[in-house]
């Protein structure tokens, strides 16, 4: 009988395995993959540089990054988070670095480095990997140990721990046990609009306020984000709009995808700032047109479309602009209204809202409150986070508290 069965190689299952072996030398444990060596998502991470975490070492700061996850992670994040993340690596022979954003890659710029480690941990702690290993069905022994059957063999466990990601397959076998699982919706992506606002200013990218408007009872779930806009081929994207499809993954889905957001392409001026703004502009620079003179930081094709959109032709002058003009433009400039119809992932990356429901877990350990012996780690749990490594430091800190559990509760 294996001591701990860790099922799902990946970025939680392989830290946890690793974590667990460390602080008890000797220990049988086994991961269990359903595909070869695991670690797929690791691999192509980051573009496949692999943004192993980010550089926010307070834990309340790090937690506000996860739309789902965000109380439940506090704790943990105390116990182990980025700084304990950065050592763990450093210790390992694989240094990291900081980019000017915060997002944390290996200092080889590549994430072969972070395989490697793992990989060569694995056969150094005597981690057995069990590959083309599905696991189909679980049940618990009388003695509270665990029956696994995978594709194919039957293997026994004292302890075992789920990281198998947002397979639907898991999902389903983990709610007939009886755990309540938060449906799986996509998280993460871009938006799909065709204005003719936007239309051929693809990779014009600027700072944005966005809003989201959603229509009846879900207008209570306003969100508002701000960051880079980058407009694309098909709509809009950076970090503004990610963060946004994070934040509002479920109430998107049951828009069906289908919502306005609202832009304002000047943060710094509210609508009722920017009129009096475009009052100074009309006064200052009189004689000047419209269509080529301001004096705000935004990209001048962007600019001159927002005017245009606003019914003020190309010859106008600042001096002969009419009070609904104004009041048009400075709408378009700071409330301007799109219509998303549809959504694409992000550079094929994509993160699963949904999974284990957090009230059924205990943060201290990641242990099933419902069955003793069983833990998780990763994102079969109901936790997710924007882009910038967010994800990944989720998967090291539960991955590493669930290790510590098992290796404890087998003492006992
Ligand atoms: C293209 C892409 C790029 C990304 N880049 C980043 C990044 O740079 N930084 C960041 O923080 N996050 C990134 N993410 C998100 C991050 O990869 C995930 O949050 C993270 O991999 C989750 O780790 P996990 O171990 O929980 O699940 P996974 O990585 O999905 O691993 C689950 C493992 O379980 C195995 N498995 C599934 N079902 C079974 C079964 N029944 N039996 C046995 N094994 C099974 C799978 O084959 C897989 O190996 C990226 C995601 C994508 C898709």
């Amino acid at each position: 009988m294996l001591d701990i069965a860790i099922v799902g190689g990946g970025a939680a299952g392989y830290f946890a395995a690793i974590q667990a072996a460390l602080k008890q030398p000797g220990l049988q444990i086994a991961i269990l993959e359903r595909g070869t060596l695991g670690l797929d998502k690791v691999r192509v991470s980051g573009g496949g540089r692999c943004n192993v975490t980010h550089h926010a070492l307070d834990p309340k700061h790090l937690s506000t990054h996860y739309p789902r996850g965000e109380k439940a992670l506090l704790g943990p994040f105390h116990h182990y988070g980025p700084a304990e993340v950065i050592a763990f690596f450093e210790q390992q022979g694989v240094p990291l670095k900081i980019e000017s954003d915060g997002r944390m890659f290996p200092v080889a710029n590549s994430s072969e480095a972070i395989i490697n480690c793992f990989v060569r941990l694995r056969e150094s702690l005597g981690i057995s990997l069990f590959d083309k290993c599905a696991l189909k069905a679980l049940a618990q022994n009388s003695d509270g140990s665990w029956l696994l059957h995978t594709a194919n063999q039957e293997i026994s466990a004292k302890k075992i721990l789920l990281a198998t990601g947002s397979n639907s397959k898991i999902f389903s076998m983990l709610s007939s046990l009886g755990h309540e699982m938060v449906p799986a919706v996509p998280s993460l992506f871009t938006f799909h609009i065709s204005d003719p606002r936007l239309e051929g200013l693809a990779g014009l990218s600027t700072p944005a306020l966005v809003r989201l408007r959603l229509p009846g009872e879900a207008a209570k779930k306003s969100l508002l984000t701000s960051g880079a806009l980058l407009i694309t081929h098909w709509g809009l994207s950076g970090p503004a709009i990610l963060k946004l499809s994070a934040w509002g993954a479920r109430v998107l889905a049951e828009a069906h995808y289908d919502f306005n957001i609202e832009i304002n392409f000047l943060p710094q001026y509210s609508p009722t700032s920017i009129l009096e703004q475009l009052f100074v502009h009309k006064k200052k620079q009189a004689k000047k047109k419209i269509y080529s003179s301001y004096d705000f930081e935004l990209p001048k094709r962007l600019w001159q479309r927002l005017v245009a959109f606003s019914g003020i032709s190309e010859d106008v002058e600042w001096a002969n602009i009419t009070k609904d003009q104004l009041a048009a433009l400075g709408k378009q400039l700071t409330q301007a209204s799109l219509a998303v119809t549809g959504k694409s992932t992000f550079k094929e990356e994509f993160v699963t809202a949904g999974g284990v429901s957090l009230k059924e877990v205990s943060f201290k350990d990641l242990q099933s409150k419902l069955f003793p012996g069983l833990y998780f780690a990763g994102e079969i749990l109901n936790i997710d986070a924007i882009t910038g490594g967010f994800n990944f430091q989720s998967a090291w800190t539960t991955g590493f508290l669930a290790a510590q559990g098992m290796v404890n509760a087998l003492d006992k």
